[in-house]
């Protein structure tokens, strides 16, 4: 007879096997392998050089979701601008989001200047060094926390991220999947057994070392696919290498199927200006150049950015549509939109054909972005003096009065509901699009609008 072995009884006798052999490993000799690697194989980084809390800080929620390659850029520079707790809390959100702009993830640049406050606070203007405090910061996690007191502190603060998830996962032949709370228990505890108790005789600067060598080995050698096994100092340690199931570990997550959006955006410029306000370029025609653009809210995503107005198109019958002068129903909706979250006349501005189409991805969204032009806008659509059209706009209406259902403004439409689309309306000309922090797709915008005025079109 055959006897039925449920998922959950599976994972939980691997598990077992799992707990005996991090109960076996041999820490000891494992880390010294590990730190002679380390010596010259370990990478050089800035806030590796020079590891005060603070850099250390700023870099690691710089480097969440983001390469070091990318974070060597922004680094220094945003170092030299906020070189400690005190100077970022006094800044604005919008110029810590200018310089942040092009490393994604903005509500990181947000909690950074909100832990800056506190700092300034309760820790005297300092990153604090004990663990429940440094927890306790906006947009610190435990990974962070560990990264801050052994990088920074060089505390015994055990790390996991995706490296040394893996690294962890192949060393002790984790056969499941390592999200789950039964093998994340597992891989801290294992992360935990890799640095040395604290004693007075202790080596100086070992935790640092030892969770930056994992780090490392992790990124360099045990690589997501083939890994290099014969180049790794830990060969003769791992359980995965000696059992050869490396290639298979770690046991992967069905992948989730990417989302389809659509979004339309708006290029709004003005018809009552005579000259340009772009600086004039030699064969450069003249001509209105003034945009509107919007500050996008806290419960919006790019929170704090600017933008151009946009929606995104729900009902599938609309996706992928480019032309809506052919749709009447599409351009009424678009129409509807204008009037009520941007305040032109719905039998004034009637969208056309999308002027450019732009592609992007960002986590699992695909994003495709129509964008449209209205041209001679009545400059009174937004008074650059108005802090919000919604000052203007009855606040108590929803912001689509009557919502047509393809028009919802997003998936958490429930949230948005009777919140204005902006928190505030500006009208720039093109020249300041570069001096503000933008979305992503915001600036692709941009760069658009001024290479087609460079392109000598109007
Ligand atoms: S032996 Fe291979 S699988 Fe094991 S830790 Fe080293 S690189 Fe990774």
């Amino acid at each position: 007879m055959i006897q039925r072995v449920s998922k959950g009884s599976a994972d939980d006798s691997r598990l077992d096997a799992v707990r005996e052999r991090v109960e076996q490993f041999s820490y000891a000799a494992a880390r010294r392998a590990l730190l002679a690697w380390f010596k010259s194989h370990g990478r050089r980084f800035p806030w590796r050089d020079d590891p005060s809390p603070y850099r250390v800080w700023i870099s690691e929620i710089m480097l969440q979701q983001t390469t070091t390659q990318t974070v060597s850029g922004y680094f220094e520079r945003f170092l030299a601008r906020f070189p400690d707790p005190s100077a970022l809390a006094a800044a604005s959100e919008e110029e810590v989001l200018a310089l942040w702009e092009g490393l994604g993830y903005y509500r990181r640049a947000r909690a950074l200047r909100e832990a800056a406050i506190v700092m300034t606070r309760r820790f005297d203007g300092r990153v604090p060094g004990r663990y429940d405090d440094v927890l306790s910061l906006p947009g610190v996690g435990r990974y962070c926390a560990g990264a801050i007191l052994s990088f920074g502190y060089d505390k015994r603060a055990p790390i996991l991220e995706a490296n040394t998830t893996r690294l962890h996962a192949r060393l002790v032949a984790l056969g499941v999947e390592p999200t789950t709370s039964a093998a994340q228990k597992l891989l801290w505890q294992t992360a935990e057994n890799w640095l040395p108790g604290e004693t007075p005789r202790r080596k100086k600067g070992v935790y640092r070392e030892i969770n930056g060598a994992l780090t490392d080995l992790g990124r360099l050698v045990c690589q997501p696919t083939a890994p290099k096994c014969d180049e790794c100092p830990l060969a003769r340690f791992c359980a995965a290498y000696g059992l050869g199931v490396q290639d298979a570990l770690p046991v992967q997550k069905e992948k989730q199927a990417p989302i389809q959006r659509t979004d339309v955006a708006f290029w709004i410029s003005r018809g009552d200006l005579k000259t340009s306000r772009v600086p004039s370029l030699p064969g450069v025609p003249e001509s209105p150049t003034d945009v509107l653009i919007m500050r996008r809210p806290p419960w919006a995503l790019w929170a704090g950015l600017w933008d151009f107005p946009r929606l995104e198109v729900v009902d599938p019958r609309f996706q992928q549509k480019e032309d809506w002068r052919f749709d009447p129903e599409l351009a009424d909706r678009l129409s509807l939109f204008l009037e009520t979250e941007v305040g032109a006349p719905a039998d004034s501005y009637r969208p056309g054909a999308a002027l450019k189409v732009f592609r992007h991805s960002v986590t699992r969204y695909r994003v495709t972005l129509s964008l449209c032009r209205l041209e001679n806008a009545d400059p009174a659509l937004a008074p650059s003096a108005a802090p919000s059209l919604f000052d203007v706009l009855p606040a108590t209406d929803p912001p689509l009065a009557s919502p047509p259902e393809n028009l919802a403004p997003s998936p958490d439409a429930e949230r948005l509901k009777n919140k204005p689309l902006a928190l505030e309306w500006l009208w720039v000309p093109i020249s300041e699009l570069k001096n503000r922090p933008l979305s992503s797709t915001g600036r692709k915008i941009a760069r658009f609008i001024e290479n087609w005025r460079y392109e000598g079109r109007r």
